[in-house]
């Protein structure tokens, strides 16, 4: 049995971007197992933007503390079990932290399905975080009729690159939004979009206003800041604005930009929306039944970006917000 863990842990609070100085890597001894624990190789280790929110002492997510473990999600094989419905060998995905093992409760983790799709599928595309969130924020909350003009910023990341994808499925005209011209050839060429705007070197309201002269129906937001303001000037009549995220304010939380064109709403008749993934858990199963059909058929695209090594966690989280990443952004913890 593997008898040390490394893992990440949260060495000073993060002002403004959160550098790799803000996390030490510590290698632990494993104690015994105690009775009904569970304890886990890591495989792959998720990279949120959300994890950012957490290192703040206060929020509205989990907090993380000074010296603790970052939380984070993962996808690993059980190595050893005192708990009855886990087995050695078993593949599990769940609250596992940046680390290399895990030593867990029954409730932390869940069994997931290995010979459907590759382990880190299950954070990626079958990911709570990740296709979950995409599919429940495109079919429980922005509902796209066909033929409607659907945008996306964020886009050639996790979330963004499958909302798009099952937004184009439901028959919507499809833009994205991301950083550079190697990704918005991406959203064109990989992922089908009909549209793609390079917010870094374009005028994101200009390019809206030719390529969706009539308005957005949709704007799903993973971003906000000047983004959504530009999505704010170009919004159809009874449009819904999604609020997924907004990456571009974590960094100072403190700080946070709010929209200065939210009159738009009421030019427009508009609404804007926030959700969260876990506010709809009975629409898990049906996501994840969903996703799987569409990883199985190939017909849906989901690219992974993989660093490997638990030390380089910290550089991840740096190369995200600096948006290095296309698709899904994990850590390969060993
Ligand atoms: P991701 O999209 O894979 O990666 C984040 C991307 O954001 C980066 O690759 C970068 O791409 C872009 N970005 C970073 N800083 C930016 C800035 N200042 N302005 C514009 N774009 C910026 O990350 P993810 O984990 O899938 O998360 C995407 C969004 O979904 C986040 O807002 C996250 O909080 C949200 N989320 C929400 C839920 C929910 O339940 N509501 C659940 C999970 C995630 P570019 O190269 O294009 O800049």
């Amino acid at each position: 049995m593997t008898a040390t863990n490394t893992r990440v842990v949260l060495a000073r609070r993060p002002v403004g971007e959160a550098t790799p100085d803000c996390f030490s890597v510590e290698t632990e001894e494993l104690a015994e197992l105690e009775p009904d624990q569970i304890r886990v190789a890591v495989h792959y280790i998720s990279v949120d933007a959300g994890t950012r929110t957490m290192l703040r002492g206060e929020g509205f997510h989990q907090q993380v503390g000074l010296g603790q473990t970052i939380l984070a999600g993962g996808v690993g094989v059980v190595l050893a079990s005192n708990h009855d419905a886990f087995q050695v060998g078993d593949a599990v995905r769940g609250g596992l932290g940046a680390q290399t093992v895990a030593t867990v409760g029954p409730k932390d983790i869940a069994k997931v399905d290995d010979s459907t799709a590759p382990l880190s599928a299950h954070l990626g595309i079958l990911g709570h975080s990740t296709g979950v969130t995409s599919w429940i924020g495109v079919r429980c909350v922005a509902k796209p009729q066909p033929g409607e003009v659907f945008v996306v910023s964020a886009a050639a990341g996790a979330v963004g690159s499958i909302a798009g994808q099952i937004a184009k499925r439901d028959g919507a005209q499809v833009i994205g939004i991301a950083g550079g011209p190697t990704k918005a050839a991406y959203l064109i060429d990989t992922l089908g979009f009909d549209g793609a705007i390079d917010y870094k070197n374009e005028d994101v309201s200009e390019r809206l206003k030719e390529l969706a002269p009539n308005g957005l129906d949709i704007f799903y937001d993973n971003v906000g800041g000047p983004i959504l303001d530009a999505a704010l000037e170009n919004l159809a009549l009874h449009a819904r604005v999604i609020i997924c995220g907004a990456i571009s304010q974590y960094d100072d939380m403190d700080n946070v930009t709010g929209p200065s064109l939210y009159l738009s709403l009421a030019k427009s008749q508009a609404v804007m929306e926030g959700f969260a993934y876990f506010h709809f858990p009975e629409m898990i199963k049906p996501a994840l039944a969903e996703l799987t059909q569409w990883v199985e058929d190939g017909s849906i695209v989901m690219s992974e970006e993989i660093l490997e090594g638990i030390e380089r966690y910290p550089e991840a989280l740096q190369f995200m917000f600096n948006g290095g990443n296309t698709g899904k952004l994990m850590v390969k913890a060993a």
